[in-house]
């Protein structure tokens, strides 16, 4: 109900501001100029070429149709005040125009996303979910986390935090055409696709229009996106949702921070004898492998190791992969663990535990063998990276154009989804008090509430990332005070997957 209850919020702060909503039929100017990094002198060289084409002028330009992009569309089409916005989708991707199926009898594509109850809330709210349902996802309600070294293990129920369930795996492919889907469904909404890339960008200023005639001011008002299919669009507002290799932000001048991890995350969808209903993940020395139920007899395995072992775990046979996927998640590396002194102890200790919540009686579980690939399997490789700035004038970042994340807690897509709901929140708090939406300091709000989302959960998979990465005696130490104190520190469980799951709770305590 995320954006409902925003929507409702805004509507009342539009009825306190008694602020009139006008959207006025407008003629547009076509503006012939070199642009963006092919542009020697932009200023001298813009020419007017005035014509009445509607067609290529926007409200809001979101470059890049990916899951991302496409959620902060649906966002757009469902909230009151922004619906009837003119939107453009730059993508080159054959199948955005398209109202492609999906094969419901094939084997999972290897590409999967964990999704949060909040992003599950979100994709109802947008009409989404429905589509989801009708395709091949697994909810999950327990989780089991552990690592090589058998000093301890962590397990967590939906029901510690009063709920049904922790997440749901579901193919990329089907979040894409589920979002899809539930913006074709809005036959009004004013949206227009455009199969091809962006090229290069001008934003515009009222330095480009000295006369400052009216026609001039509007102009300065609108961004001018250059397409590899040579068109020419314009928009007051151009999102970048295209990705960590992000053109938009290039263009833009935006600089960013992170670092490679010299990690390679191998994914492929496995087979076992039965259905798997748990997500496990287990830390090896070379990093995490993840198991994670997709439904049916099928599981989705995320592996994280270094390019060499990559590479090799890639092109092995089949069957020694399956070995390989067996070793590192049921019987290799270490024993396994067993329950601990504090769960011994924890009665005792009930005022260190809280309230223990279900899952700390739950005994170490042993995840089901695969027992056949029935993917290819596909690497990744995989870094962190965060724009120093998410916002300029006219131009916002969303989703991997803005942060990229270490896929071990499955939370990269979440937050784009996030930055998503985020933006149509500010956008139609701009409309309510009458602003332009390609403002900056309207935009920068939208920065400001999830910089902080955003940095904090970087912060906490990449220090993750790190401790799992030390194969030392002190600090293994300190790993299974870690998984105990998650086990049965009741508090602090609670609050990990509150966070974990898209809840508002900040990081350990709040
Ligand atoms: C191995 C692995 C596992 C993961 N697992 C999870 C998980 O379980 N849960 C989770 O939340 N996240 C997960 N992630 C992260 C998640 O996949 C990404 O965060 C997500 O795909 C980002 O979506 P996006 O729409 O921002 O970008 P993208 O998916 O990269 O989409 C960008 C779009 O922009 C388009 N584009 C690019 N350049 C241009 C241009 N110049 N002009 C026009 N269009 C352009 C592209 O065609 C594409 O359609 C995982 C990532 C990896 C690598």
């Amino acid at each position: 109900m995320v954006v409902v209850d925003m929507n409702r919020a805004i509507l009342r702060r539009v009825v306190n501001t008694k602020q009139a909503l006008t959207f006025s039929k407008r003629t547009f100017c076509n503006i012939a100029a070199n642009v963006g990094s092919s542009s020697d002198n932009s200023n001298n060289e813009a020419t007017e070429n005035c014509n009445t084409n509607h067609d290529n002028e926007h409200d809001v330009a979101i470059v890049g149709g990916g899951m991302v992009g496409i959620a902060l569309a649906s966002a757009l089409s469902s909230l009151a005040l922004t619906k009837h916005l003119s939107v453009a989708i730059i993508d080159s991707n054959p199948t955005l125009g398209l109202k492609k199926t999906i094969e419901k009898d094939a084997p999972p594509d290897p590409r999967v996303s964990t999704v949060t109850p909040a992003t599950i809330s979100f994709f109802k709210d947008v009409g989404a979910w429905q589509y989801v349902q009708q395709h091949r996802h697994a909810y999950f309600d327990k989780m089991q986390v552990w690592d090589y070294t058998g000093l301890g293990y962590t397990r967590y129920n939906a029901r510690d935090i009063g709920k049904e369930i922790l997440g749901c795996v579901v193919e990329n492919k089907v979040l894409h055409y589920s979002l899809l889907s539930s913006l074709q469904d809005k036959a009004n909404f004013r949206k227009k696709i455009y199969p091809a890339r962006l090229t290069s960008m001008l934003l515009q200023s009222e330095k480009l229009y000295p006369k400052g005639s009216p026609e001039d001011k509007r102009l300065s008002r609108l961004a001018k996106l250059e397409l590899s299919s040579g068109d020419n669009i314009y928009a007051k507002l151009v999102v970048g949702a295209d990705g960590s290799k992000s053109r938009v932000r290039e263009v833009a001048g935006f600089k960013t921070s992170g670092w490679n991890y010299s990690q390679h995350a191998i994914i492929c969808t496995v087979e076992h004898c039965s259905e798997n209903q748990c997500a496990w993940q287990r830390f090896l020395p070379s990093g995490p492998i993840a198991l994670l139920p997709i439904g049916d007899h099928f599981s989705n395995i995320v592996w994280t190791m270094n390019p060499t072992e990559a590479s090799a775990h890639k092109s092995m046979s089949e069957d020694d992969f399956v070995k390989a996927v067996n070793y590192a998640l049921v019987y290799g590396y270490g024993p396994h663990p067993t329950s601990s002194f504090l769960g011994q102890y924890g009665d005792g200790l009930s005022w260190i535990t809280g309230g223990a919540p279900p899952s700390v009686n739950e005994s170490f579980q042993v995840p089901p063998k695969a027992v056949k690939v029935v993917s290819e399997r596909m690497a990744f490789p995989l870094s962190l990276m965060h724009a120093n700035d998410y916002v300029s004038q006219r131009v916002a970042l969303i989703g991997d154009a803005a942060h990229t994340v270490h896929p071990l807690a499955g939370q990269g897509v979440n937050l784009g989804f996030g930055d998503a709901i985020a933006l149509a929140n500010a956008i139609a708090e701009g409309i309510s008090v009458g602003s332009d939406i390609g403002e900056l300091p309207l935009l920068k709000t939208y920065e400001r509430e999830r910089k902080v989302a955003n940095i904090a959960m970087m912060a906490i998979l990449d220090g993750f990332q790190k401790a799992f990465s030390i194969d030392l005696g002190p600090i293994n130490l300190l790993r299974a005070a870690a998984f105990h104190g998650a086990q049965y520190i009741g508090p602090l469980k609670r609050n990990i997957i509150s966070y974990a799951t898209g809840g508002k709770m900040w990081p350990l305590f709040s």
